[in-house]
């Protein structure tokens, strides 16, 4: 069977290793960026999609220059604590979460793809521009920069090319750009003295802003970290059109969040000494009613894009690209081979995007805010410790990553017993 992926991110790399490692050979990733030169701060990939990464033989790669994340502390703005729970082996997971840089997750992923399916399964410079689909043929139509197409004939293709994904607007040609909820991200990564217990992501918020830090890597020798932070507000207008350039961006942060008060952190000096500070718009994509068309089918941001909360982004594209080399192994026939791997993810997939709309666990952030506006001193007098326990245990239970489930749940690997 010849297989055609669109996009060479997480989600289209980790779908071409987990083809190979099932058995598939002519797997070809065809990327539109004219070199291999991935972009990208920090991200967080939870223990249900590192134990993947594992069974596919690429733990040791990533977890070189990554930290094991080994706690998430939630706190109000002034710095007081509102949630804090172990994270990864600390939990009790058989894996641990992975902090990583998104571009050092890429490059060990298009390494093992080349190393595995041969320097000609990623092809650059090559942006997925048509599709033709009539019964049991599907045509794929890819341009290089100067304008030059080929025509790509495959039993299977799969679209994994992001939240802007071509394949998902040529499915859906109706759908537009990707909705915003009027919150603005900006991001950076800076060398700094380690916080809390050196490899702990923080959280803090009020009801309607936050502020994300955790590091994702070390440097031993010199006792510091890389502390990749995330800050998102809504912007206003007047300062969302000025905010240009880095300092514009930290002027901008610092007028929003100046006086918070990450602990063990002097974020004012981290905002100011940040070299590059990226913005975007917080976007995500509305659950769709199907994936699959044919021989066509979705995955990752592509297939279910969601906000920034709870580190399912990577995780995710992951877990779908097992499931889904998993259900190809299984079944003689690829449409009901898409069938089932589309009936175990996009259920689960549309829960977790609506959680995220509320911003998952971080919604007890708002919560304290809305109960005492005006700070507390003990997070018991605003809220039992059950209700926090709740809503942290229900959002991991939602995305499929509870302990008892990734410790124990049978493997994906196609060769394994399920
Ligand atoms: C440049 C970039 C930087 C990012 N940085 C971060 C970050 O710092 N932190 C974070 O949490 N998340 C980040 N993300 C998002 C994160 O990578 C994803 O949410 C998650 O990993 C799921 O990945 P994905 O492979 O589905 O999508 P993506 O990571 O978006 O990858 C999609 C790939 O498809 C390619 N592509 C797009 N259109 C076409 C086309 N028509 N034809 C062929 N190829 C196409 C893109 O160039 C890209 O390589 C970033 C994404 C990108 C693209």
């Amino acid at each position: 069977m010849r297989i055609t992926i669109a996009g060479s991110g997480v989600a289209g790399l980790a779908t071409a290793v987990s083809l190979h490692a099932a058995g598939f050979r002519d797997v070809t990733v065809f990327e539109a960026e004219p070199g291999l030169r991935p972009h990208g701060l920090g991200l967080n990939i939870l223990p249900n999609a590192v134990r993947e990464l594992d069974e596919l033989g690429l733990l040791d790669a990533v977890r070189q220059r990554a930290i094991r994340t080994r706690e998430l502390a939630m706190y109000n703005p002034r710095g007081t604590l509102v949630w804090r729970e172990d994270r990864g082996l600390a939990a009790g997971y058989r894996w641990p979460q992975l902090s990583v840089s998104r571009a050092r997750l890429v490059t060990a992923l298009a390494e093992e793809t080349r190393r595995r399916l041969g320097d000609g399964a990623l092809v650059t410079d090559a942006r997925l521009v048509g599709l033709d689909r009539t019964p049991g043929r599907t045509r794929a139509v890819f341009a290089n920069r100067d304008g030059a197409t080929r025509t790509v004939e495959t039993d299977l293709l799969i679209g994994a090319d992001g939240i802007r994904s071509a394949v998902r607007a040529a499915l859906y040609p109706g759908e537009g750009p990707p909705p915003t909820n009027g919150m603005t991200l900006y991001r950076g990564t800076v060398w700094g003295p380690p916080f809390l217990t050196g490899e702990s992501m923080a959280v803090l918020g009020d009801d309607r802003r936050r502020l994300v830090l955790y590091p994702i890597d070390r440097d031993e020798t010199a006792h510091r970290t890389l502390i990749n932070w995330v800050a998102a507000f809504p912007d206003e207008r007047s300062e969302a059109r000025s905010a240009t350039d880095a300092a514009e961006r930290r002027k901008v942060i610092l007028r929003q969040l100046g006086d918070w008060a990450p602990p063990g952190v002097d974020l004012a000096a981290l905002i100011e000494r940040t070299p590059d500070i990226q913005r975007y718009p917080m976007i995500d994509r509305d659950p769709l009613p199907r994936w699959t068309f044919g021989s066509v089918t979705l995955l990752g941001d592509a297939a279910h894009a969601m906000y920034p909360a709870g580190s399912n982004g990577a995780t995710q594209a992951v877990i779908d690209a097992r499931v889904l080399a998993w259900h190809l192994a299984r079944h003689r026939d690829a449409g009901t081979a898409l069938r089932a791997y589309e009936e175990e993810r996009r259920p689960q997939m549309t829960e977790l995007q609506r959680s995220n709309r509320s911003l998952g666990p971080e919604r007890v952030l708002t919560m304290a805010h809305r109960r005492a506006p005006g700070g507390f001193g003990d997070v018991r007098d605003v809220f039992s410790e059950e209700e926090l326990a709740e809503i942290s245990r229900g959002y991991a239970v939602t995305g499929k990553f509870d302990q008892d489930w990734v410790n124990t749940r049978p493997s994906l690997s196609a060769g394994g017993a399920r």
